[in-house]
């Protein structure tokens, strides 16, 4: 069987807010089974809960936030990333500001946390949410496509018009059935033009935005002095967000996902989209693992999740 999985322990780690940038603490906690990835606002009195849903998916501009009752828990897209790329289906996550912290503006570092408090496998079966048949969304020359395929790889490119982005490839495809999560995609970070940030700096935005948790460049160059972590970081970081943005359908996609230009709003959008189509998905898992196509069990048939 392809099980679902939680952590083994409690785990806390604590950052600076990207937006905000004040200190926050994050607490992760194992959940029982059929409970989800669900964000508590601990900050608050009483808490507030707020499941991932793609319905709650609000402020898709920079990063993507879920909004319940006008509070908001920020960011959470390379959480998602990172426990979508372990398969951790069940999770409480416990954050003390309305954002997740940015850490190293990558989803290395919780992927470090996950691994450190272990992760343990449930007796519930995975559930995969199963694209049947392909569903399309544009927005000008930005689109974002699903496609029926037995795994999940992502195809992304990207178009910038900056002599530091075309220097690197600007397309990529990962496919999971060969390639991992961590080696491949874990590091790649966020990344910004130092206009923006001077710009979004003076409007109380981006506040903890810094060489520390992001590539910035300014009209030529990488600013950061140790480089890129990967030839294609770049376009490896909106494979790393789609990842993430996906994984608020609350399911780990059995689809090919293509994108050109695409961002956390039309991640959204195409999320929409796929689940009011009701002839465009179904939920699928896999009580024997010989039923499972290659894929999966490459991906989550192992107890933990490949190391490299
Ligand atoms: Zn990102």
């Amino acid at each position: 069987m392809i099980r679902q999985r939680t952590l083994k322990s409690i785990v806390k780690a604590t950052g600076v807010g990207l937006h905000g940038g004040r200190k926050v603490t994050l607490v992760l906690r194992p959940a029982a089974p059929d409970t989800g990835i669900v964000f508590h606002r601990v900050d608050l009195d009483p808490p507030l809960t707020l499941p991932a849903d793609p319905y709650a998916v609000c402020d898709t501009r920079m990063c993507s936030g879920l909004e319940k009752n006008g509070e908001k828990v920020g960011t959470v897209e390379h959480l998602m990333s990172a426990l979508a790329g372990l398969g951790i289906d069940n999770l409480h996550v416990d954050v003390d500001a309305p954002e997740i912290p940015i850490l190293d503006g990558s989803s290395a570092p919780f992927v470090f946390l996950l691994q450190s408090a272990g992760i343990e496998e449930q007796k519930a079966p995975k559930k995969f949410l199963r694209v049947k048949k392909p569903v399309e969304y544009r927005e000008g020359d930005k689109w974002v496509r699903l496609d029926p395929y037995d795994g999940f790889s992502l195809e992304f490119s990207i178009v910038f018009d900056h002599p530091a982005i075309d220097r690197t490839a600007t397309s990529v495809k990962v496919d999971f059935a060969t390639h991992s999560y961590i080696r491949d995609v874990a590091r790649a970070r966020t990344f910004g033009f130092m206009q923006d940030v001077e710009f979004m700096q003076s409007n109380g935005l981006a506040l903890g935005g810094s060489l520390d948790n992001a590539i910035v460049m300014d009209e030529y160059r990488v600013l950061n002095a140790e480089g890129l972590r990967y030839a294609d970081e770049f376009v490896k970081h909106k494979v790393l967000d789609a990842i993430g943005d996906l994984y608020l359908c609350g399911h780990p996609l059995l689809a090919s996902y293509t994108a050109h230009k695409a961002g956390h709003a039309l991640n959204n959008q195409i999320l929409r989209v796929l689940l009011e189509d009701r002839e465009a998905w179904e939920v699928v898992s896999f009580e024997q693992p010989r039923a499972a196509p290659p894929a999966v069990v490459h991906q989550f048939g192992d107890a933990l999740p490949a190391q490299a």
